[in-house]
């Protein structure tokens, strides 16, 4: 990826006017589908996306089921309406890849062997994309299927960091994405202290991979702050003085 045009003015501020270590406002509620076990809303920046977790329930077909633990089934599906173009319904080669690395990033969180010959289906709507929805779809699911109850040795927050003119900023947006230098998602259990998603997109040297590694996990630490929150307010009906770490 080479940048055709600055995305950084003057005063340090990016296109959408934040600096280089802000988050986008990121709103979760939980709880908002009756009909799913577990269920969460975010709002990242200007992404928006729904999760419903169903299960641990009986799995269909039969012969998916595992004798030792229960199978995790994630699906992240784009809908029409959600990018400035009409995206077409049908599963891309993108929303499968992003199906699998979602469910890769959340199983180490799982205590999935407490549920022999179930599975636990996670369904992940975008309803408005903005970059980063990968992020937001991992860190919603994972606010979902605690919201369901499910057993769990952690909870998994996800941020991107990424390089805009020569510079690593955090929670890179859909015009950094496309325009910027590189763009690394991660996913991060902040009390395990564990990654479980790296992928980069673009090019970086060793001392902008580590910064940029370094940046994406700090970020994660303040979505988890938020996650956390977010139940807290679901369960317990109080909000901690908690804004999005900016
Ligand atoms: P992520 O959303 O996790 O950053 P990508 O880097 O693949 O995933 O996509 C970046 C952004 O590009 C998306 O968030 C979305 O805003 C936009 N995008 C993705 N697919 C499409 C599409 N089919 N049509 C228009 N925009 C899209």
């Amino acid at each position: 990826m080479t940048q055709a045009r600055s995305l950084i003015d003057e005063g340090g501020k990016r296109t959408d006017g934040r600096t280089a270590n802000e988050l986008r406002d990121i709103n979760i509620k939980v709880g908002v589908v009756k009909n799913a076990d577990g269920s969460a809303l975010i709002e990242f920046g200007k992404n928006k996306i729904v999760v419903g977790v169903y299960g641990p329930r009986e799995v269909h077909p039969k012969h998916m089921a595992q004798t030792d633990r229960c199978i995790l089934r994630c699906r992240y599906h784009m809908t029409p309406f959600s990018t400035d173009t009409r995206k077409n319904p049908a599963p891309s080669r993108r929303e499968v890849e992003i199906s699998k690395v979602i469910r890769e990033s959340l199983e180490p969180a799982l205590m999935l062997e407490d549920y022999p010959r179930a599975t636990i289906d996670v369904y992940i709507e975008v309803l408005q994309a903005d970059g980063g929805s990968r992020c937001a779809g991992i860190t919603a699911a994972s606010v979902a299927l605690a919201d369901a109850g499910i057993n769990m040795r952690d909870i998994v927050s996800a941020c991107a960091a990424g390089k805009v003119d020569e510079k690593i900023v955090l929670d890179i947006n859909d015009t950094e994405d496309k325009e910027g230098g590189a763009d690394m998602p991660v996913a991060f259990m902040p009390n395990l202290k564990q990654i479980t998603l790296l992928q980069l997109d673009g090019r970086l040297d060793k001392d902008q991979f580590n910064a940029c590694l370094k940046e994406a996990i700090s970020g994660c630490e303040r979505v988890y702050e938020i996650q956390r929150a977010s139940l807290m307010q679901k369960y317990f009906g109080n909000e901690p003085e908690l804004k999005n770490g900016n």
